[in-house]
């Protein structure tokens, strides 16, 4: 293939919103630029002028990539959550490549597995979708310091981005994000990315419908909750519940956390970080063992309310 061509090929596989993209600042932050992106800005990308993040939703709410980023830190003999998803997508028939690992003094952090799609699907499908990967690995939809993109499920503004493969990274001394399966030179990566076979979404959508059911079930408990109470009353302040109490929380990204307290009165959640309240007292739940059915709203203020009480 021509150079321009593995350029077309590269911006088909990643470009989401044409209509908008972020820019890597020397500090390793990320501006949002409200402008066509253009297969231009990719090739100063690639020769490492620029570094260009991708934004994971467009303004429909449709993604056409998955990207798993697996921020621990690991010695280099030994594989994280990235390797146990890959296995398992792999031997579902799902084709996925693996990029960005890269060593901090005598460790390695793990970077970004990709999934990419055959033509685009609704982000809340994709979200569903990944999480019911992890369900089959058996780990819980949280997993400290795995980023999931795309990171929303409805269209908005401008949903979180992730940096683009080959792009020189601010925090990692102006390195390049690599492919792994491919020798470390731009052409050759490009070379080996075009060969990569794009997965099947009738495949994924059948897989994440129950999971989907299961999500929207949870969002309408929420919508339960958010209702104000019958009088007008507005819904109890779990928040103000927990400062009564002196219920120690800490804000995590956008919400809060805590020790759930079905979870203490059980004797578990000694990381103190199954409850998580949106940080507008909204809603709140328990992720244990992913979201825990019998750990409801209603259940977690009972046991505060309890706790109050003795
Ligand atoms: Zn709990």
């Amino acid at each position: 293939m021509k150079y321009q061509e593995l350029i077309d090929d590269y911006y088909k596989r990643f470009v989401v919103r044409t209509d908008a993209y972020y820019l890597q600042t020397p500090e390793g932050k990320y501006n949002a630029r409200y402008e066509v992106i253009t297969p231009d800005h990719l090739a100063k990308h690639l020769a490492g002028e620029i570094t260009i993040a991708f934004p994971a939703v467009d303004k429909k709410g449709l993604c056409k990539w998955i990207c798993y980023d697996d921020d621990n830190c690991l010695p280099e003999s030994e594989s994280g959550v990235l390797e146990l998803i890959e296995e398992l997508l792999c031997s579902a028939g799902y084709s996925c490549v693996r990029e960005g690992r890269r060593q901090i003094v005598d460790k390695f952090k793990q970077g970004h597995l990709w999934i990419m799609l055959k033509e685009p699907i609704e982000a809340k499908l994709a979200r569903a979708w990944t999480k019911w990967v992890l369900k089959q690995i058996g780990l819980p939809e949280r997993v400290t310091k795995l980023d999931i993109f795309p990171r929303q499920a409805e269209p908005g503004l401008l949903s979180n981005p992730v940096r683009g493969p080959l792009g020189k990274h601010a925090k990692a001394n102006g390195e390049r994000g690599w492919f792994r399966d491919a020798p470390p030179n731009v052409e050759s990566q490009l070379e080996w990315l075009a060969s990569q076979p794009l997965n099947d979404t009738a495949h994924m959508a059948r897989s994440a419908a129950n999971y989907l059911i299961t999500i929207d079930a949870r969002s309408k408990y929420r919508d339960n909750f958010t209702k104000p109470r019958q009088g007008g009353k507005s819904a109890p302040s779990i928040l103000e519940m927990m400062d009564a109490l002196n219920w120690p929380y800490r804000p995590e990204r956008d919400r809060f956390v805590s020790q759930c307290p079905v979870c203490a009165l059980e004797g578990h959640d000694k990381s103190l970080d199954n409850l998580h309240i949106s940080t507008d007292d909204t809603w709140y739940g328990c992720w244990y063992q992913g979201w825990n059915v019998t750990h409801t709203y209603k259940a977690i203020y009972s046991a505060f309310r309890s706790l109050r009480c003795t």
